[in-house]
């Protein structure tokens, strides 16, 4: 997706502060954190959202849950932390290329705004 801000910043046009990398997945410290530690993780495929998640995605979208317990290890996020998919208008999502946000460094409140 050429007009992707992720999607530039997966292709390096856009520049990042990268905190994981691999093949098929890319995280990166989010520009306005919301935490001390608030990492975003995208798939490097362009997927739009939750609702954008095809049977064909269904390993991509595995792979990136079960690599979180290695990012949040890596940032030190032994206390817990929290994964927030924002999804459509009101799940407020402003980016539409899918992303985890990870969350953590200090205790978290419920219920989230
Ligand atoms: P959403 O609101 O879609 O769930 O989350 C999008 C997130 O992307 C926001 O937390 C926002 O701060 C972050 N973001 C938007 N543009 C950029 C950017 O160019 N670089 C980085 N690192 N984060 C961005
Ligand atoms: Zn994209």
């Amino acid at each position: 997706m050429s007009d992707c801000i992720f999607c530039k910043i997966v292709d390096g046009d856009i520049p990042s502060d990268k905190v994981y990398e691999d093949d098929r997945i890319l995280c990166f410290r989010d520009l306005d954190p919301q935490a001390p530690v608030h990492v975003l993780m995208i798939p490097k495929k362009h997927i739009s959202s939750c609702d954008d998640i095809s049977d064909d995605d269904a390993e991509l979208a595995g792979y990136m849950l079960s690599m979180v317990k290695k990012i949040a290890a890596d940032l030190d996020l032994e206390k817990g932390y929290r994964v927030v998919v924002n999804n459509g208008e009101y799940g407020q999502q402003t980016v539409p290329h899918l992303h985890l946000h990870i969350l953590g460094g200090r205790k978290m409140t419920w219920p989230p705004g």
